[in-house]
Protein backbone atom coordinates (compact mmCIF):
# COMPACT_ATOMS: atom_id res chain seq x y z
CA UNK A 1 0.00 0.00 0.00
CA UNK A 2 1.03 3.61 -0.48
CA UNK A 3 2.64 5.46 2.29
CA UNK A 4 -0.01 8.44 3.76
CA UNK A 5 1.19 11.38 1.98
CA UNK A 6 -1.22 13.85 3.86
CA UNK A 7 -1.75 17.25 1.84
CA UNK A 8 -0.78 18.78 5.62
CA UNK A 9 2.71 17.37 6.08
CA UNK A 10 3.22 18.35 2.41
CA UNK A 11 2.37 21.61 2.99
CA UNK A 12 4.56 22.62 6.46
CA UNK A 13 7.56 20.82 4.57
CA UNK A 14 7.38 23.15 1.83
CA UNK A 15 6.31 25.96 4.25
CA UNK A 16 9.85 25.62 5.97
CA UNK A 17 12.11 28.56 5.55
CA UNK A 18 15.10 30.28 7.46
CA UNK A 19 13.38 33.59 8.14
CA UNK A 20 10.42 31.61 9.87
CA UNK A 21 12.18 29.93 12.92
CA UNK A 22 12.27 33.54 14.55
CA UNK A 23 8.58 33.56 14.37
CA UNK A 24 8.85 31.81 17.91
CA UNK A 25 10.31 34.96 19.02
CA UNK A 26 7.79 37.28 17.23
CA UNK A 27 5.79 37.25 14.35
CA UNK A 28 5.56 40.14 11.80
CA UNK A 29 3.48 39.10 9.48
CA UNK A 30 -0.24 39.47 9.34
CA UNK A 31 -0.42 42.01 12.42
CA UNK A 32 -3.58 43.40 13.10
CA UNK A 33 -2.71 46.91 12.43
CA UNK A 34 -6.01 48.59 13.91
CA UNK A 35 -5.54 46.35 17.00
CA UNK A 36 -1.34 47.79 17.21
CA UNK A 37 -2.33 51.19 16.91
CA UNK A 38 -5.21 51.54 19.48
CA UNK A 39 -2.26 49.61 22.04
CA UNK A 40 0.29 52.21 21.18
CA UNK A 41 -1.92 54.93 21.27
CA UNK A 42 -3.40 53.67 24.80
CA UNK A 43 0.15 53.88 26.42
CA UNK A 44 0.21 57.35 25.08
CA UNK A 45 2.75 56.08 22.29
CA UNK A 46 2.33 56.59 18.49
CA UNK A 47 2.56 53.64 15.78
CA UNK A 48 3.48 54.16 12.51
CA UNK A 49 2.88 51.77 9.65
CA UNK A 50 5.73 51.93 6.52
CA UNK A 51 3.90 48.62 5.37
CA UNK A 52 0.83 50.00 3.60
CA UNK A 53 0.27 51.85 0.40
CA UNK A 54 -1.82 54.81 0.96
CA UNK A 55 1.06 56.85 -1.34
CA UNK A 56 -0.93 60.09 -1.19
CA UNK A 57 -2.44 59.56 2.83
CA UNK A 58 -6.27 58.93 1.08
CA UNK A 59 -6.79 56.12 2.79
CA UNK A 60 -9.56 57.62 5.46
CA UNK A 61 -9.85 60.95 3.41
CA UNK A 62 -13.19 62.20 4.66
CA UNK A 63 -14.58 62.82 1.08
CA UNK A 64 -13.66 58.64 0.33
CA UNK A 65 -15.72 57.78 3.24
CA UNK A 66 -18.47 59.72 2.73
CA UNK A 67 -18.73 58.78 -1.21
CA UNK A 68 -18.39 55.26 -0.12
CA UNK A 69 -20.95 55.67 2.50
CA UNK A 70 -23.73 57.49 0.27
CA UNK A 71 -22.56 54.52 -2.99
CA UNK A 72 -23.14 51.49 -0.35
CA UNK A 73 -26.25 52.80 0.84
CA UNK A 74 -27.16 53.68 -2.99
CA UNK A 75 -26.32 50.31 -4.76
CA UNK A 76 -25.44 47.83 -2.05
CA UNK A 77 -21.69 45.85 -2.07
CA UNK A 78 -21.78 44.03 -4.75
CA UNK A 79 -21.50 44.03 -8.64
CA UNK A 80 -23.50 40.29 -8.47
CA UNK A 81 -22.27 39.29 -11.79
CA UNK A 82 -20.17 39.93 -14.40
CA UNK A 83 -21.14 43.06 -16.05
CA UNK A 84 -20.87 41.32 -19.64
CA UNK A 85 -23.97 39.16 -18.71
CA UNK A 86 -25.43 40.75 -15.34
CA UNK A 87 -25.35 44.45 -16.10
CA UNK A 88 -23.40 47.00 -14.83
CA UNK A 89 -23.57 50.12 -12.76
CA UNK A 90 -23.91 53.58 -13.37
CA UNK A 91 -20.31 54.16 -12.42
CA UNK A 92 -18.25 51.68 -14.04
CA UNK A 93 -17.91 53.47 -17.72
CA UNK A 94 -17.40 56.85 -15.90
CA UNK A 95 -14.79 55.76 -13.87
CA UNK A 96 -13.00 53.73 -17.03
CA UNK A 97 -13.38 57.13 -18.90
CA UNK A 98 -11.60 58.77 -16.00
CA UNK A 99 -8.68 57.06 -15.33
CA UNK A 100 -7.64 56.77 -19.07
CA UNK A 101 -7.75 60.64 -19.43
CA UNK A 102 -6.13 60.55 -16.37
CA UNK A 103 -3.06 58.66 -17.94
CA UNK A 104 -3.60 60.00 -21.33
CA UNK A 105 -4.87 56.83 -23.12
CA UNK A 106 -7.94 56.19 -25.09
CA UNK A 107 -9.71 53.41 -22.66
CA UNK A 108 -9.53 51.45 -19.66
CA UNK A 109 -11.30 48.58 -18.20
CA UNK A 110 -11.39 47.92 -14.79
CA UNK A 111 -11.02 44.16 -12.91
CA UNK A 112 -11.38 42.93 -9.49
CA UNK A 113 -7.43 43.12 -8.80
CA UNK A 114 -4.17 44.34 -10.25
CA UNK A 115 -3.10 40.96 -9.93
CA UNK A 116 -5.57 39.93 -12.42
CA UNK A 117 -5.18 42.70 -14.20
CA UNK A 118 -1.59 41.71 -15.49
CA UNK A 119 -2.16 37.99 -15.29
CA UNK A 120 -5.20 37.50 -17.53
CA UNK A 121 -4.34 40.50 -20.03
CA UNK A 122 -0.62 39.31 -20.52
CA UNK A 123 -1.53 35.27 -20.14
CA UNK A 124 -4.86 35.80 -23.17
CA UNK A 125 -2.86 38.26 -25.69
CA UNK A 126 -0.90 36.41 -27.22
CA UNK A 127 -0.32 33.34 -29.18
CA UNK A 128 1.98 30.45 -29.79
CA UNK A 129 4.19 32.20 -32.42
CA UNK A 130 4.66 35.44 -30.30
CA UNK A 131 7.10 35.96 -27.35
CA UNK A 132 6.96 38.63 -24.59
CA UNK A 133 10.23 40.05 -23.39
CA UNK A 134 10.05 40.88 -19.50
CA UNK A 135 12.19 42.17 -16.75
CA UNK A 136 14.05 39.80 -15.08
CA UNK A 137 12.66 41.18 -11.75
CA UNK A 138 8.69 41.69 -13.19
CA UNK A 139 6.25 41.34 -10.38
CA UNK A 140 4.74 38.12 -9.78
CA UNK A 141 1.40 38.86 -11.58
CA UNK A 142 3.73 39.48 -14.79
CA UNK A 143 5.09 36.11 -14.28
CA UNK A 144 2.09 34.49 -13.68
CA UNK A 145 0.83 35.71 -17.25
CA UNK A 146 3.80 34.69 -19.02
CA UNK A 147 3.63 31.23 -17.15
CA UNK A 148 -0.14 30.82 -18.73
CA UNK A 149 0.74 32.24 -21.85
CA UNK A 150 1.42 30.37 -25.04
CA UNK A 151 3.86 32.83 -25.89
CA UNK A 152 7.67 32.31 -25.75
CA UNK A 153 8.83 33.93 -22.89
CA UNK A 154 12.12 35.59 -22.82
CA UNK A 155 13.99 37.46 -19.92
CA UNK A 156 15.87 40.52 -20.11
CA UNK A 157 18.42 41.73 -17.20
CA UNK A 158 16.59 44.42 -14.56
CA UNK A 159 16.62 47.81 -16.54
CA UNK A 160 19.46 46.96 -19.14
CA UNK A 161 18.25 48.13 -22.17
CA UNK A 162 21.35 47.01 -24.35
CA UNK A 163 20.37 43.41 -23.21
CA UNK A 164 16.86 43.86 -24.36
CA UNK A 165 17.84 45.32 -27.73
CA UNK A 166 20.59 42.36 -28.31
CA UNK A 167 17.68 40.00 -27.77
CA UNK A 168 15.31 41.76 -29.65
CA UNK A 169 17.98 42.10 -32.59
CA UNK A 170 18.23 38.62 -32.32
CA UNK A 171 14.98 36.73 -32.07
CA UNK A 172 12.43 39.40 -33.10
CA UNK A 173 12.16 37.93 -36.80
CA UNK A 174 11.49 34.27 -34.75
CA UNK A 175 7.86 35.89 -34.02
CA UNK A 176 4.66 37.43 -35.41
CA UNK A 177 4.24 39.76 -32.31
CA UNK A 178 6.56 40.87 -29.27
CA UNK A 179 5.27 42.62 -26.34
CA UNK A 180 8.02 43.56 -24.03
CA UNK A 181 6.48 44.32 -20.45
CA UNK A 182 8.41 46.90 -17.42
CA UNK A 183 7.18 48.53 -14.60
CA UNK A 184 6.58 52.05 -13.60
CA UNK A 185 8.34 51.39 -9.99
CA UNK A 186 9.77 47.91 -9.48
CA UNK A 187 8.14 47.31 -6.26
CA UNK A 188 10.77 45.61 -4.38
CA UNK A 189 13.85 47.82 -5.23
CA UNK A 190 12.10 51.32 -6.14
CA UNK A 191 13.43 52.24 -9.33
CA UNK A 192 12.21 53.11 -12.83
CA UNK A 193 12.87 51.91 -16.43
CA UNK A 194 13.59 53.88 -19.15
CA UNK A 195 10.79 54.55 -20.97
CA UNK A 196 12.07 57.03 -23.91
CA UNK A 197 14.63 54.61 -24.46
CA UNK A 198 12.04 51.27 -24.52
CA UNK A 199 9.89 53.73 -26.89
CA UNK A 200 12.76 53.82 -29.42
CA UNK A 201 13.14 50.07 -29.05
CA UNK A 202 9.68 49.46 -29.40
CA UNK A 203 9.61 51.03 -32.85
CA UNK A 204 12.83 49.67 -33.83
CA UNK A 205 12.03 46.20 -33.47
CA UNK A 206 8.15 46.59 -34.26
CA UNK A 207 7.23 45.82 -30.29
CA UNK A 208 4.16 46.38 -28.36
CA UNK A 209 5.21 47.86 -25.36
CA UNK A 210 3.06 47.69 -21.45
CA UNK A 211 3.82 49.95 -18.51
CA UNK A 212 2.69 48.41 -14.88
CA UNK A 213 2.39 51.96 -13.12
CA UNK A 214 0.95 50.49 -9.92
CA UNK A 215 3.60 51.83 -8.05
CA UNK A 216 3.82 55.02 -9.79
CA UNK A 217 0.19 56.28 -10.48
CA UNK A 218 -0.08 58.87 -7.78
CA UNK A 219 3.62 58.89 -7.48
CA UNK A 220 6.06 59.46 -10.32
CA UNK A 221 5.44 63.21 -12.67
CA UNK A 222 4.66 66.48 -11.18
CA UNK A 223 0.73 65.74 -11.17
CA UNK A 224 1.01 61.81 -10.39
CA UNK A 225 0.49 60.46 -14.60
CA UNK A 226 3.19 57.99 -13.41
CA UNK A 227 6.71 56.89 -15.71
CA UNK A 228 5.26 58.69 -18.90
CA UNK A 229 4.69 62.18 -17.51
CA UNK A 230 7.72 61.99 -15.19
CA UNK A 231 10.11 60.89 -18.43
CA UNK A 232 8.80 63.31 -20.76
CA UNK A 233 6.54 60.62 -22.77
CA UNK A 234 3.48 60.52 -24.58
CA UNK A 235 1.34 58.19 -23.35
CA UNK A 236 -0.28 57.51 -26.93
CA UNK A 237 3.12 55.78 -27.58
CA UNK A 238 2.72 53.27 -24.82
CA UNK A 239 0.51 49.83 -25.63
CA UNK A 240 -0.70 48.84 -22.48
CA UNK A 241 -1.05 50.78 -19.20
CA UNK A 242 -1.44 48.30 -16.75
CA UNK A 243 -2.66 49.52 -12.68
CA UNK A 244 -4.44 49.31 -9.38
CA UNK A 245 -6.60 51.13 -7.20
CA UNK A 246 -4.92 49.33 -4.29
CA UNK A 247 -2.15 51.90 -3.77
CA UNK A 248 -2.48 55.55 -4.44
CA UNK A 249 -6.56 55.14 -4.89
CA UNK A 250 -6.54 53.89 -1.74
CA UNK A 251 -8.98 51.22 -2.46
CA UNK A 252 -8.72 47.79 -4.03
CA UNK A 253 -9.38 46.64 -8.07
CA UNK A 254 -7.19 46.95 -10.91
CA UNK A 255 -7.55 47.98 -14.92
CA UNK A 256 -6.23 47.82 -18.16
CA UNK A 257 -6.05 51.13 -20.46
CA UNK A 258 -5.20 50.58 -23.91
CA UNK A 259 -6.70 52.41 -27.66
CA UNK A 260 -10.32 51.94 -27.66
CA UNK A 261 -10.38 49.09 -30.14
CA UNK A 262 -8.35 46.75 -27.77
CA UNK A 263 -10.73 47.88 -24.81
CA UNK A 264 -13.73 46.89 -26.84
CA UNK A 265 -12.56 43.83 -27.93
CA UNK A 266 -11.18 42.54 -24.18
CA UNK A 267 -15.00 44.00 -22.90
CA UNK A 268 -16.13 41.20 -24.22
CA UNK A 269 -13.72 38.13 -24.59
CA UNK A 270 -10.48 39.10 -21.63
CA UNK A 271 -10.86 36.01 -19.63
CA UNK A 272 -10.22 37.71 -16.44
CA UNK A 273 -12.84 40.69 -17.49
CA UNK A 274 -15.53 38.32 -18.58
CA UNK A 275 -15.45 35.57 -16.33
CA UNK A 276 -15.27 37.10 -12.75
CA UNK A 277 -17.50 39.57 -10.89
CA UNK A 278 -17.45 43.46 -12.04
CA UNK A 279 -16.18 45.57 -9.07
CA UNK A 280 -18.21 46.34 -5.94
CA UNK A 281 -19.42 50.08 -6.09
CA UNK A 282 -18.62 50.79 -3.23
CA UNK A 283 -15.02 50.39 -4.10
CA UNK A 284 -15.82 52.21 -7.58
CA UNK A 285 -17.00 54.95 -5.40
CA UNK A 286 -14.16 55.39 -3.42
CA UNK A 287 -11.24 54.72 -6.38
CA UNK A 288 -13.00 57.63 -8.00
CA UNK A 289 -13.13 59.90 -5.23
CA UNK A 290 -9.11 59.31 -4.75
CA UNK A 291 -8.83 59.90 -8.04
CA UNK A 292 -10.67 63.04 -7.93
CA UNK A 293 -8.88 64.61 -4.71
CA UNK A 294 -5.16 63.21 -6.41
CA UNK A 295 -5.97 66.60 -8.47
CA UNK A 296 -7.68 69.23 -6.16
CA UNK A 297 -5.12 68.51 -3.76
CA UNK A 298 -2.57 68.20 -6.05
CA UNK A 299 0.13 69.12 -2.83
CA UNK A 300 -0.06 65.45 -1.98
CA UNK A 301 2.02 64.26 -4.80
CA UNK A 302 5.25 67.08 -4.01
CA UNK A 303 4.69 66.01 -0.57
CA UNK A 304 5.11 62.17 -1.04
CA UNK A 305 7.87 63.37 -3.42
CA UNK A 306 9.87 65.17 -0.88
CA UNK A 307 8.70 62.47 2.27
CA UNK A 308 10.80 59.99 -0.14
CA UNK A 309 13.68 61.72 -1.07
CA UNK A 310 14.30 62.33 2.59
CA UNK A 311 13.70 59.18 3.56
CA UNK A 312 16.55 57.84 0.93
CA UNK A 313 18.95 60.85 1.50
CA UNK A 314 18.41 60.67 5.72
CA UNK A 315 18.65 56.40 5.33
CA UNK A 316 22.50 57.30 3.63
CA UNK A 317 23.62 59.74 5.83
CA UNK A 318 22.81 57.05 8.35
CA UNK A 319 24.62 54.53 6.87
CA UNK A 320 21.80 52.81 5.75
CA UNK A 321 22.00 51.34 1.88
CA UNK A 322 19.00 51.67 -0.14
CA UNK A 323 20.03 50.07 -3.04
CA UNK A 324 19.10 51.79 -6.61
CA UNK A 325 15.61 53.30 -5.19
CA UNK A 326 15.35 56.54 -7.12
CA UNK A 327 13.85 57.91 -3.79
CA UNK A 328 9.89 58.26 -4.59
CA UNK A 329 7.01 56.10 -3.18
CA UNK A 330 9.03 52.57 -2.28
CA UNK A 331 12.86 52.57 -0.69
CA UNK A 332 14.22 49.40 0.48
CA UNK A 333 16.67 49.12 3.54
CA UNK A 334 18.93 46.12 2.20
CA UNK A 335 20.54 43.92 4.90
CA UNK A 336 23.47 41.22 4.99
CA UNK A 337 20.96 38.22 5.82
CA UNK A 338 17.65 37.28 6.68
CA UNK A 339 17.92 36.58 10.33
CA UNK A 340 18.97 40.26 10.56
CA UNK A 341 16.41 41.77 8.77
CA UNK A 342 13.56 40.12 10.75
CA UNK A 343 15.51 41.13 13.81
CA UNK A 344 15.21 44.66 12.62
CA UNK A 345 11.68 44.31 11.75
CA UNK A 346 10.68 43.23 15.08
CA UNK A 347 12.61 45.61 17.37
CA UNK A 348 10.97 48.54 15.08
CA UNK A 349 7.90 46.91 15.76
CA UNK A 350 8.62 47.13 19.71
CA UNK A 351 9.11 51.15 19.00
CA UNK A 352 5.77 51.37 17.36
CA UNK A 353 7.42 51.29 13.35
CA UNK A 354 5.35 48.58 11.36
CA UNK A 355 8.04 47.73 8.67
CA UNK A 356 7.70 43.81 8.45
CA UNK A 357 10.80 42.40 6.08
CA UNK A 358 11.56 40.97 2.59
CA UNK A 359 12.95 37.95 3.59
CA UNK A 360 13.06 34.72 0.44
CA UNK A 361 9.34 35.65 -0.62
CA UNK A 362 9.56 38.08 -3.50
CA UNK A 363 13.25 38.65 -3.44
CA UNK A 364 16.66 36.62 -3.89
CA UNK A 365 17.89 34.61 -0.56
CA UNK A 366 20.44 36.70 -0.58
CA UNK A 367 19.02 40.20 -0.91
CA UNK A 368 16.59 40.85 2.21
CA UNK A 369 15.30 43.96 2.98
CA UNK A 370 12.84 46.35 5.12
CA UNK A 371 10.22 47.71 2.16
CA UNK A 372 9.35 51.25 2.89
CA UNK A 373 6.00 52.34 1.45
CA UNK A 374 6.25 56.24 1.92
CA UNK A 375 3.11 58.55 2.14
CA UNK A 376 2.15 61.97 2.35
CA UNK A 377 0.88 61.26 5.32
CA UNK A 378 4.28 60.95 7.45
CA UNK A 379 5.95 63.68 9.13
CA UNK A 380 9.50 64.62 8.58
CA UNK A 381 10.22 63.44 12.26
CA UNK A 382 8.44 59.84 11.82
CA UNK A 383 10.87 59.23 8.86
CA UNK A 384 13.85 60.54 10.89
CA UNK A 385 13.14 58.26 13.90
CA UNK A 386 12.54 55.42 12.26
CA UNK A 387 16.03 55.71 10.51
CA UNK A 388 18.23 56.95 13.59
CA UNK A 389 16.13 53.22 15.13
CA UNK A 390 17.66 51.15 12.25
CA UNK A 391 21.11 52.81 12.79
CA UNK A 392 21.02 52.13 16.34
CA UNK A 393 19.45 48.33 16.02
CA UNK A 394 20.67 46.11 18.76
CA UNK A 395 23.17 43.49 17.44
CA UNK A 396 20.73 40.51 16.41
CA UNK A 397 20.64 37.92 20.08
CA UNK A 398 22.73 35.16 19.97
CA UNK A 399 19.44 32.83 20.17
CA UNK A 400 18.12 34.17 16.91
CA UNK A 401 20.79 32.72 15.30
CA UNK A 402 20.63 29.23 17.14
CA UNK A 403 16.99 29.28 16.21
CA UNK A 404 17.49 29.68 12.72
CA UNK A 405 20.27 27.10 12.39
CA UNK A 406 17.89 24.20 14.03
CA UNK A 407 14.93 25.19 11.75
CA UNK A 408 17.03 24.79 8.83
CA UNK A 409 19.13 21.36 10.44
N1 LIG B 1 1.80 45.05 -10.17
C1 LIG B 1 2.76 45.34 -9.30
C2 LIG B 1 4.05 45.90 -9.81
C3 LIG B 1 2.56 45.15 -7.93
O1 LIG B 1 3.52 45.44 -7.06
C4 LIG B 1 1.31 44.64 -7.49
C5 LIG B 1 1.00 44.40 -6.02
N2 LIG B 1 1.81 44.87 -5.10
C6 LIG B 1 0.36 44.34 -8.43
C7 LIG B 1 0.62 44.55 -9.76
C8 LIG B 1 -0.98 43.76 -8.01
O2 LIG B 1 -1.83 44.75 -7.56
P1 LIG B 1 -2.99 44.43 -6.52
O3 LIG B 1 -2.33 44.31 -5.18
O4 LIG B 1 -3.87 45.60 -6.60
O5 LIG B 1 -3.66 43.17 -6.94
Amino acid sequence: MAKHNSLSDYASRRFRFAGNALLQYHDPFFAQIDRLRADFEAKGTHFVSFANYDYLGLANHPKILEEADRELHRLGVGALASRLVGGERSTHKPFEAEIAEFLGMEAALTLVSGYLANVTTISWLLGKRDALFIDELAHNSIVAGCEASPAEVIKFRHNDFEHLDHLLAKKRQDFRHVLIVVEGIYSMDGDTADLPRLVELKDRHDAWLMVDEAHSLGVLGETGRGLAELQGVDPGRLDLVVGTMSKTLASCGGFVCAKKPVIDWFRYTLPGFVYSVGLSPVILASARTALRLMQEESWRVGKLARNAELFRDYAHANGLSTGPAIGRGVVPILFQDSVETMWASQHLLGLGFYVPPIVQIGVPKDQPRLRFFLSANHSEDEIRAVLDALRDLPPVAAEAHELVKKAMA
